[in-house]
């Protein structure tokens, strides 16, 4: 059975205090009941991240994660953080590849393709995000730009290092705009991505991916979301700050 996960993107929100707070109040409510195949993720800015870890340490179904990583190992890169600095502090995750670092910071697939290599050889699991924009999707390209992100961004990988991913689909046109892709739109589409792993793997590595979808998921649309097939949770920026939304969507896998 494959994995249930469902993360935070706190993007560059909250400052050292407000971040641990909420991390608290989350933790508090969530207590054991997230179960099986379950995990939360709280991907937030690198300030917070290793006192997150601490404060995670006694909750086994929850995890930190980065929201970025240099794509170089070390070296003369004034104000980068590597994947190494972001392992040492104990966090698993890292997202590659979100429509903001696209967007904002010119983050080619070659790029990411290079960031994800390093992620992985440094022991991070990388959340590694796709997904069109509008114009993309009214153009009818939606499927073809998937198609392209993943192969230059991470079928690069052999089988065992793949495995190592989660996918997260993230239509551009629905992250922090209140628009929700359908529940088939969404399902559409992560079935597509999972045929593409399996012709470029195998079945067995499709079926065992997590695919995540985000964009504008509250605690209203996740059930119906989380209830189809090919989709294994979500990536969730805005109401990852609220801790009772938060927690809210955590528990649709309950
Ligand atoms: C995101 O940034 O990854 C995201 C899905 O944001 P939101 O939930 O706010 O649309």
């Amino acid at each position: 059975m494959r994995k249930k996960i469902v993360a935070g993107n706190w993007k560059m929100n909250l400052d050292y205090n407000e971040g641990l707070s909420l991390f608290s109040e989350i933790t508090n409510m969530v207590k054991d009941e997230i179960t099986g195949h379950q995990e939360a993720v709280v991907c937030s800015p690198f300030i917070h991240l290793h006192s997150l870890v601490q404060l995670a340490k006694g909750y086994n179904k929850v995890s930190i994660g980065a929201q970025n990583a240099h794509q170089a190992e070390s070296g003369a890169y004034t104000g980068e953080i590597s994947a190494k600095m972001i392992k040492s502090v104990g966090a698993e995750y890292v997202i590659l590849g979100h429509s903001e670092r696209r967007q904002y910071f010119g983050e080619t697939n070659q790029l990411l393709a290079q960031k994800v290599d390093t992620a992985l050889k440094n022991g991070l699991k990388p959340i590694f995000c796709i997904g069109e924009t509008l114009d993309e999707r009214d153009g009818a390209r939606h499927f073809e730009v998937i198609q392209t992100q993943l192969q230059e961004g991470i079928f690069h990988l052999d089988a065992e290092s793949f495995a190592q991913l989660v996918i997260a689909y993230e239509p551009v046109w629905a992250i922090g705009t209140g628009k929700t892709a359908s529940a088939e739109q969404a399902q559409e589409i992560h079935a597509h991505i999972r045929s593409e792993i399996a012709a470029k793997y195998d079945q067995a590595t499709a079926d065992s991916m997590t695919i995540l979808y985000g964009g504008s998921c509250t605690p209203k649309n996740a059930p119906e979301l989380f209830a189809q097939p090919d989709i294994d949770g979500g990536l969730i920026g805005g109401a990852s700050l609220k801790s009772r939304d938060f927690v809210d969507i955590v528990k649709v896998f309950n």
